[in-house]
């Protein structure tokens, strides 16, 4: 039954961690913060889909500082040419961070309790010489959690 399918499949996500169900970096669909909001660009921005879209700064796709909703963008002006870190600095959603080793469980819990239902999920990378850093890897949402709950398969014997 589905509810069988939903029961199992919300006992299995214990098992497993952020890194199993994000979405990866090369795949995020993610903006400088130097992007001019004309017509063009909204447009494109718009014809991704996506509704939350990660924001960068200095160039950096590590130096993630920002999330541009795109129904920020209904009541621009496009002949404004506002930059996407001015509409952001206007709007300010806030930014959270997971490390990829967060057991699902965890997060489900934090994107209850929170507003935001995306999380940056960064990774710590470590150096023989230097101190350790952290790299982002990937972008997960409650999206993801709930897709992992109800694609649990169970097999009768
Ligand atoms: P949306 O409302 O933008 O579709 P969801 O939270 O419903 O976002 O997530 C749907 C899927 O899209 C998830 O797998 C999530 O990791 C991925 N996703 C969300 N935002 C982005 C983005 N900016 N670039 C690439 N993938 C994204």
């Amino acid at each position: 039954s589905n509810e069988m399918r939903i029961a199992v499949g919300a006992l299995e996500i214990a098992d497993k961690i952020v890194e199993n169900v994000m979405t990866k970096l090369p795949d995020v669909f993610m903006l400088p913060d130097t992007t001019v909001l004309n017509a063009k660009t909204v447009m494109e921005i718009v014809k991704m889909g996506y509704t939350r879209i990660p924001v960068y700064t200095n160039g950096d796709k590590n130096n993630v500082t920002d999330l541009l909703f795109v129904k920020d963008l209904a009541l621009l002006d496009p002949d404004d040419n506002f930059t996407v870190k001015t509409v952001c600095g206007y709007h300010k959603h806030p930014v959270k961070f997971v490390m990829n080793d967060t057991p699902l469980p965890h997060l489900l819990e934090a994107f209850k309790k929170g507003e935001g239902h995306l999380a940056m999920v960064k990774k710590l990378i470590s150096n023989d010489d230097k101190d350790p850093s952290y790299e982002l890897v990937g972008v997960v949402t409650l999206e993801d959690i709930v897709e992992e709950i109800l694609q649990a398969e169970i097999f009768d014997e």
